[in-house]
This record gives C-alpha cells, structure tokens and sequence, in this order.
C-alpha cells in the first residue's frame, strides 16, 4: 500500500490551518486525522466524520505548495 495524506490547505477552516498529515496505512492516517479534526477544528469523533475522512484522503505525499 503507498503512503497517503490530508492536507488541511486543501479546506477552507475558520483557523486557517495548514497541516498536512501522511502516514503508509489508513488506519493511522485516519486516527491521526480524527484527533487532529477533533482537537483543532472542533469536530466531533462519529462514524459519519471517519467516513468523511477517509473520502479526503489523497495518494502520495502532501505537496509543497498550496494547490
Ligand atoms: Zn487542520
């Protein structure tokens, strides 16, 4: 399995937020990206914003310049 990531520039967020997370497997991109939505961006922990996640989450590695 390649490595995968969320990059918080590609969302338009209240805090401006420009973290970009990559990890090899989903399942640890997908807990580090609930903590994160759960700690900075006020979300709450549900199985509707897991499954939002995962739909977000990109091939590769986050690039270097915003897109
Ligand atoms: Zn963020």
């Amino acid at each position: 399995m390649g490595r995968k990531y969320i990059d918080c520039r590609e969302y338009p967020s209240e805090t401006n937020c420009t973290l970009a997370i990559a990890a090899d497997s989903e399942s640890e991109l997908l807990d580090a990206a609930v903590r994160h939505g759960v700690d900075i961006h006020g979300h709450s922990d549900s199985a509707e914003f897991r499954r939002q996640l995962k739909g977000l989450f990109r091939e590769g590695t986050p690039p270097l310049e915003r897109r």
